[in-house]
Parts: C-alpha cells; sequence; structure tokens
C-alpha cells in the first residue's frame, strides 16, 4: 500500500487536500494523471450504464430540501454511536473501541452484554454493540480504559452522531436554514422520478442514473482513500413492477460485477458479499457488495440493493406528492419497487489503482534486466493513451514526432517526450500506465512507418503513422 501511495503523490495521480497547510483528513485531490483516470473510470460507468434504452441520466443538486433527508431517515438514522475520553479528549467510535481492547476486557464486555441484553445474542458484533451502546447509554463506560490515555473510567456516555455535514442557506444562521451536503446521491433520483418518468415517457422497468459528490463526515478515515469524506459515487436506481424484484436484483447483481472485471479486475480478485438479513439497513430487502481485494483485505466497492418501495413510499409521504405508477395494461397503480446499484468512483478509482501496480523485469539496454513499476490500466482507462517519442532530437525526427502527437490529441489524452534514453521513457510510461509508446526514427523518414511498443507485453511492431489512431482506439474499444 505505501509504494502505491507514494506514486500516486510522485506521478500526480492523487495529493493530499491542503497538503501545505497539513492537509486535511479524510479529503484528497486529484492531480494530472488522477483526474484521467478519475474521468475515464466515470466516463466508462456512464456509457455501460446509461447508453441503453431503459436508463436515463440526471445531475441533480448536492443542497436539497431538509425534508429529504428526514424522510430518508438519514436525520434519525445515519449515526455512529459515538464516546469521548474526558481526559485526553479521544474521540472513538464505539465498535472501533471495543475492538481496540485488550482480549480479556473485550470478553468481560461481551458478557455483560449478553447478560443485559438477556436474549438468544449469539454474537456479540458490531450490530449489537452499536444498538447495546445507543440503549444504555452508560452502563459500561466505567470499565473501559482509553487506549489513547490509559487512563480508566474516562468516558463519557455513547452519543449518536450523525455523519451528515450541516450547513446553514441564506444569511441567517437557524434551525430553519439548516441544510445537509447530501450524504448520498440515490436521494436526489427518488425525488426526481416523477419528473424523469414524465419527461421521458419511460414505462417499467426503468432506471435512472447519477455521478456525483457525497459527504460523509466519517469519524474513522482509513486507508488512502477507502473511507473519506468527500468522494465521488456512481449510483443508478431501477424502477420495478413488485414481483419481478428478485429476478431484476440478481440480474443487477451479476452485470455489475461484470462491469469491474470487463475493465481489468480478475474475477478472483472480486467478492459477493450478502448482507445476512438480520444485518439489513432498514429500507432494504435484500443486499450484496462487491469487494475488492486490496492490499488490506476484501474490501467495498460496491453495494446492489433491493431496497423495496421504501424510498417512494417515504418521500410520498412526507411530501404529500403521489410517487406512484399507472400500469396501463393491466390496469393498476402501485408504487415501484427499487434496485439499486451503488458505486463508488473515489473507492472504485483506488480498487483500479491497486489492480493495476506491479513490479516486474524489463530488459536494459545494455542487454541485462531490472525492476519496472508498471500500472497495467485497462487502455480505456489509462490516463495517457499514447506517448509519442522522436529517436533522436534532430533531422526532422522532432518535428514529425510534433505533428504525430499533434494529429492524436484530436482523440484522446497523448504525451510527447524527447528527453532521455528511449529505454527511460519506457519507463517514466509504464509507471503512470500509458498502454502504448510511439518511436519516430530514420526508417520513418524512409517510409512513414513507426515502432508501436505495447506496455504490458513490451513487444514491438511497426506500422505506417497514420494506421496509430485506429490502432489505439480499437484497443480501448477492447
Ligand atoms: P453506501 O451508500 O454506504 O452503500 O455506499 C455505496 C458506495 O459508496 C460504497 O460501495 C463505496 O464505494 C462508496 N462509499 C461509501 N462511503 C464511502 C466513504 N466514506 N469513502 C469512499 N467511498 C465511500
Amino acid at each position: 500500500m505505501d509504494k502505491i501511495v507514494s506514486l500516486a503523490k510522485r506521478r500526480g495521480f492523487v495529493f493530499q487536500s491542503s497538503e501545505i497547510y497539513g492537509g486535511l483528513n479524510g479529503c484528497w485531490d486529484f492531480g494530472p494523471l488522477g483526474v484521467e483516470l478519475l474521468n475515464n473510470i466515470k466516463q466508462a460507468w456512464w456509457q455501460a450504464m446509461t447508453y441503453r434504452d431503459d436508463v436515463e441520466g440526471l445531475d441533480a443538486s448536492i443542497l436539497m430540501h431538509p425534508k429529504v433527508w428526514e424522510a430518508s431517515g438519514h436525520v434519525e438514522n445515519f449515526t455512529d454511536p459515538m464516546v469521548d475520553c474526558k481526559q485526553c479528549k479521544a474521540r472513538y467510535r464505539v465498535d472501533l473501541l471495543f475492538e481496540s481492547l485488550p482480549k480479556k476486557s473485550k470478553k468481560h464486555i461481551e458478557d455483560k452484554i449478553k447478560a443485559t441484553l438477556n436474549s438468544e445474542v449469539a454474537e456479540v458484533n458490531e450490530i449489537t454493540i452499536n444498538n447495546y451502546f445507543s440503549d444504555n447509554i452508560d452502563h459500561f463506560t466505567a470499565d473501559i480504559t482509553c487506549p489513547t490515555c490509559g487512563n480508566t473510567g474516562t468516558f463519557t456516555n455513547a452519543r449518536k452522531f450523525n455523519l451528515m455535514f450541516k450547513t446553514y442557506i441564506g444569511a441567517i444562521e437557524s434551525e430553519d436554514s439548516i441544510a445537509y451536503l447530501r450524504p448520498e446521491t440515490a436521494q436526489g433520483i427518488f425525488v426526481n422520478y416523477g419528473n424523469v418518468k414524465e419527461s421521458t415517457r419511460q414505462k417499467l422497468p426503468f432506471g435512472i442514473a447519477q455521478i456525483g459528490k457525497a459527504f460523509r463526515n466519517e469519524i474513522n478515515t482509513k486507508n488512502f482513500l477507502f473511507r473519506v469524506r468527500e468522494f465521488e459515487q456512481m449510483e443508478m436506481q431501477y424502477f420495478v413492477k413488485p414481483g419481478s424484484d428478485d429476478e431484476l436484483y440478481n440480474e443487477w447483481k451479476e452485470r455489475r460485477i461484470q462491469w469491474w472485471v470487463d475493465l481489468g479486475i480478475k474475477r478472483e480478485n472480486l467478492n459477493f458479499a450478502p448482507h445476512p438479513a438480520d444485518k439489513l439497513a432498514h429500507y432494504a430487502k435484500a443486499a450484496v457488495d462487491i469487494e475488492f481485494k486490496f492490499p488490506f483485505g476484501f474490501g467495498e466497492i460496491e453495494g446492489i440493493h433491493n431496497r423495496s418501495d421504501f424510498d417512494l413510499s417515504q418521500h410520498t409521504k412526507f411530501s404529500g406528492k403521489k410517487l406512484d405508477y399507472y400500469d396501463e395494461q393491466n390496469k393498476e397503480r402501485f408504487i415501484p419497487y427499487v434496485i439499486e446499484t451503488s458505486a463508488g468512483a473515489t473507492r472504485g478509482f483506488m480498487a483500479f489503482l491497486c489492480n493495476a501496480f506491479d513490479e516486474d523485469e524489463a530488459p536494459t539496454s545494455e542487454g541485462k534486466s531490472e525492476v519496472r513499476t508498471v500500472l497495467h490500466f485497462h487502455p480505456k482507462l489509462a490516463p495517457i493513451k499514447c506517448a509519442v517519442f522522436p529517436l533522436v532530437n534532430k533531422d526532422g525526427l522532432q518535428e514529425i514526432s510534433q505533428n504525430i502527437t499533434a494529429d492524436l490529441q484530436n482523440t484522446f489524452k497523448v504525451f510527447y517526450d524527447d528527453s532521455g534514453a528511449v529505454g527511460r521513457r519506457y519507463r517514466r510510461q509504464d509507471e503512470c500506465g500509458t498502454p502504448f509508446c510511439v518511436t519516430v526514427d530514420y526508417d520513418t523518414l524512409k517510409d512513414n512507418t513507426v515502432t508501436i511498443r505495447e506496455r504490458d507485453s513490451m513487444q514491438q511492431e511497426r506500422i505506417h503513422k497514420d494506421k496509430i489512431k485506429m490502432y489505439v482506439m480499437e484497443k480501448m474499444m477492447g
């Protein structure tokens, strides 16, 4: 992981937010190569999800009416129980504090939880701990030793901490002007269900897709881009007739995992992790995470949820507006169910970066071999598609290379490089994942051919300079 983070900074993929001021926890900036990769991921998703007859696109505002978040349950439920150490002011999420305790104290507390819950709780897990601390506020904080300062019994009662960022709309900061930065893009889709249905005359089943920023005031940000406070989501809500939901849930599950595979992630590094029935979110009928094998272990990159009619029913109740569907064929009216596919663009970025990172062997000009750092991005995702090098900086080779660069730049991102040995130039491009390097040499002067070298196999072939664009485009299309 350290190598990936350091490469990401060195080559301009990701920088710490506000770095010159010491950084801002949980926020990151995408550099010149990073923004290309991120845009390519979003474009690949947009194309796969909306270039079809039954899915429409949307871009809703980040600030929404505060009632939206009451209806969705976020004001009430989007919380983590937290405790503060009164001595050293360290703040902990209850389940993580519990996890950090020594085995003996853990067992002691587990026994107390079981005894207090006085139920058939077989296992003390994140849910039972959170429930326990939310309901029994300060029962056992007296027993816990603060991992930061080592004092015992210094924790406050557990409090619910809402993860939504709060702000105020207009000049007056009052209860009436509260607004939230959206913690998910989904609600922008639900409140526009009627507008999209009317304006496009879509019939069920149909979907609405959106890419956009979401904000969560996560207590424990961790693992680079994995859990951050400002991130992008790529979400699609598919509105379906109740009764067809199970089948469509399974279809979307398969289609979505295939999307990651088509963009170069090995199937064995992906995993379906279904949510057990007793751990489902309040709105869900079924849910499964698609997980990727990060260097620190499997972690969720996308959630597929059967959200039943929860969201449209809630918004009907809170807004007073009908959000139902009239099935003309069967002359029946109902509230559609929703199958949601919710992928992280930011977390996906990290998955693609980790998946691409490799250190292998490459030949040197002296006939030896050296370790090369390479990013094996799918050509569709690679930030730079092609680099162009003149073999030497004389005899007109630079001019030809610059003309080729200008021509290719009309279609995709190209990098021109005329400094250092060609081997070094290859290494620099391998490190940022450029799939093709074109070298203009003395044969080009004779027959207009160039050498094109492929990043992963390091194989070279000669093609006519007018064929480069088509060659690269074909590889991008896969
Ligand atoms: P959720 O709405 O919690 O089901 O999250 C849907 C997707 O959003 C997840 O699969 C992640 O890819 C992404 N995501 C959620 N929370 C974060 C976060 N704090 N940082 C980065 N990505 C996140």
